[in-house]
């Protein structure tokens, strides 16, 4: 974590030669930054505080000249993390609502800021929740949250929760009326600490239970018919269309919804090969958002129009009555990975650096993990997907005889 409040300085020299000296916090999202200003030539200097994405690209922006640098000093092109630094020079001059709800009160706290611009990404932030639970931290713990995520966080566990009223796509800008009423909070305080935010939460596995207030899926204790669920989604980067560059066209054109009901037959031609393969015994479903198409009535569909909190407590529970889930890599698998016994991940074509990012374990055991979690291309064969469900669903049981032993000697 890193030290906020009292502000730890540090001497600190600007290319003209004068001294730089701190001058305020700014809060973009999901970069979290310390605003210099040198005591000669009055610039400033932008530092992106080490926490979340920033760990692993520590940015620092100059605003007069509009340069980006790097830990090394080189100059950064515009990329989807340096945007975000830059849009500071362009600030939205908006009223931003904040609903600080305090549950208990501290004098010292650990900030958790969780705002971004994609869900997946504040998703990941707000799991870091666990270990610095776990850490059984003295302080007080504040989580900065936007709407759609606030109700997974565990009231029993945190001081406050602090609401930005502001959609993801929003934090694509700077918005100087949030920064000044984060930084106007923290007087209320004589110590503050800011959490790393790590991108990817932990090592360990996480009690999405203690999350969701829904138990994962339990093998020694199934349900009598288990679901089989695939995973929808309608944004057209995300379809489960087997060649790339048909989807990237067809959404560069504006047309990438045209693309929607090849992903429905796909599905209920999958489906249809599963349940002569594995019989009535499970219950085939589609959970996840959207609403395209009626399935045939073997097909129990769970999908939600839109995320409420209540809607997505209903998707948790299909999830965790799913002995495997399907879907296409992305945010969409986090929630249904995390609570389904299995899940396979289709990775579409040029995603492959984002590896795992969209897996939640729930094994201990590494090689139970490889056979439960598995990412595979999305533009594989459906016949071969089909071999593989099947033999993950039929032969568990095997593998674990094989696998899994007490008794080594
Ligand atoms: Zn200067």
């Amino acid at each position: 974590m890193i030290q906020l409040k009292p502000y730890i300085s540090t001497s600190c020299s600007c290319s003209c030669g004068g001294d730089l000296y701190f001058s305020e916090y700014l809060w973009q999202g999901l970069h979290v930054c310390e605003i210099l200003v040198c005591n000669r030539c009055n610039k400033k200097r932008i530092n992106s505080l080490p926490v979340n994405q920033s760990i692993l690209e520590p940015y620092t922006f100059y605003p007069d000249s509009g340069v980006v640098n790097d830990a090394q000093g080189n100059i950064v092109p515009d990329n989807w993390y340096s945007k975000k630094l830059r849009s500071i020079v362009s600030p939205v001059q908006d009223d931003i609502e904040i609903e600080i709800d305090i549950i208990r009160k501290y004098d010292e706290v650990l900030i958790l800021n969780t705002l971004d611009y994609i869900y997946g990404h504040s998703f990941l932030f707000l799991l870091n929740l666990q270990q610095i639970v776990k850490s059984g931290t003295s302080l007080g713990i504040v989580v900065i949250v936007q709407p759609m995520l606030k109700w997974l966080i565990p009231r029993e566990d945190v001081a406050e929760i602090w609401t930005v009223n502001l959609e993801f796509k929003s934090f694509n800008n700077y918005y100087p009326d949030l920064s000044t009423k984060i930084n106007s909070e923290l007087v209320r305080f004589k110590k503050v600490e800011l959490s790393k935010g790590h991108v990817i939460p932990t090592n360990e596995n996480i009690n999405i239970n203690k999350f969701t207030g829904i138990k994962p899926y339990d093998f020694l204790n199934e349900p009598a018919h288990p679901r089989i669920t695939f995973i929808w989604r309608e944004d057209p980067d995300r379809l489960w269309i087997r060649n790339i560059y048909l989807s990237k066209g067809f959404k560069k054109i504006g047309f990438g919804l045209l693309l929607i009901p090849f992903q429905y037959l796909r599905i209920i031609f999958i489906f249809k090969l599963l349940k002569n393969k594995l019989g009535m015994k499970y219950n085939y479903s589609v959970a996840g958002l959207g609403k395209f198409g009626r399935f045939p009535s073997f097909i129990k569909d769970g999908r939600a129009k839109y995320f409420t909190e209540e809607a997505e407590k209903m998707l948790c529970k299909v999830y965790a009555e799913s002995a495997l889930v399907i879907g296409v890599h992305g945010s969409g698998m986090l929630l249904p990975s995390a609570h389904a016994g299995m899940a396979i991940s289709l990775m579409p074509s040029k995603r492959w650096a984002n590896y795992a990012e969209d897996i939640l374990f729930t094994e201990k055991d590494v090689r139970l993990a490889s056979f439960q979690r598995r990412i595979v291309p999305l533009n594989m064969c459906i016949f071969d997907l089909i071999d593989i469900i099947s033999d993950m669903i039929s032969g568990r049981d095997y593998f674990l005889k094989k696998f899994i032993h007490s008794d080594e000697l």
